[in-house]
């Protein structure tokens, strides 16, 4: 196995999934292509995962304005790994429409990191956003469900990718603003295994977190499935 790997590597050496330069292992990105990645360290939103600017006074909780006005979410907990950015754009789009599949297993060993208070705080299963089944025959893999796997394998949670459908195609939600990308998704997604769902902690996997109004579908259909909480894992977001 280990002459054959040797073989391989030489033929085929492995590459950095951002700037394709040539690298001794199988690590997955160049240390000048990792340094340029605005990962999300602290201090952030304890609740939503924000970033924040500077640290609350001593004795106030860690919460982002949103937060801390109690502005309603169906999320318990968000994070993301890093900021979706210039210098990150190139990994996620790589892996969401190039066929650059085997970035999910590097990307998810950072969401599990980027995870770990969702999951001290528990949970019992990993659900990723759905693609309609047109965009999936299209496409040929969901992004979100390979992030899914991975994660499933890390954690040791259940991945359920049966209960939560996209019943309705969408438009992209790049393409729209506002209050048109809350009417595209409103009511495209339903729980098909309710008794699946009933009193369960999910994390919900997806590869950006824009403004959220997918997670929120999404969370809102759980939530009506019987779910306990959901809590939103992410790649990147736009911050
Ligand atoms: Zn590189
Ligand atoms: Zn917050």
């Amino acid at each position: 196995m280990k002459i054959w790997e040797q073989f391989l590597n030489c033929i085929l050496p492995p590459r950095c999934l951002k700037c394709g330069c040539i690298l001794p292992d199988n690590r997955g990105l160049c240390p000048r292509c990792i340094q340029e990645i605005n990962f999300i360290t602290a201090p952030y939103c304890q609740k939503c995962g924000h970033p924040l600017e500077t640290l609350p006074e001593n004795g106030s909780k860690m919460l982002c304005g949103s937060c801390l006005s109690k502005k309603r979410t169906p999320f318990r907990l968000s994070r993301s790994a890093f900021r979706y950015d210039e210098n990150s754009k190139h990994l996620v789009l790589a892996f969401k429409f190039h066929d650059k599949t085997d970035n999910a297993s590097l990307l998810a060993k950072m969401m599990f990191v980027a995870g770990r208070d969702i999951f001290n705080a528990g949970a019992d299963v990993i659900i990723p956003v759905p693609l309609h089944y047109t965009r999936l025959i299209k496409r040929r893999y969901n992004q979100s469900a390979l992030l899914g796997h991975e994660l499933s394998r890390l954690s040791g949670l259940k991945l359920n990718c049966r209960s939560l459908v996209k019943h309705r195609r969408t438009r992209p939600q790049v393409e729209l603003r506002g209050r048109e990308r809350l009417e595209n998704v409103k009511g495209a997604f339903s729980v098909k295994k309710p008794e699946e769902i009933k009193g369960k902690r999910v994390i919900l996997i997806d590869d950006v977190l824009t403004t959220g109004t997918t997670l929120k579908e999404c969370a809102y259909a759980l939530k009506r499935a019987g779910a306990k909480s959901v809590d939103t894992l992410t790649v990147a977001r736009v911050v």
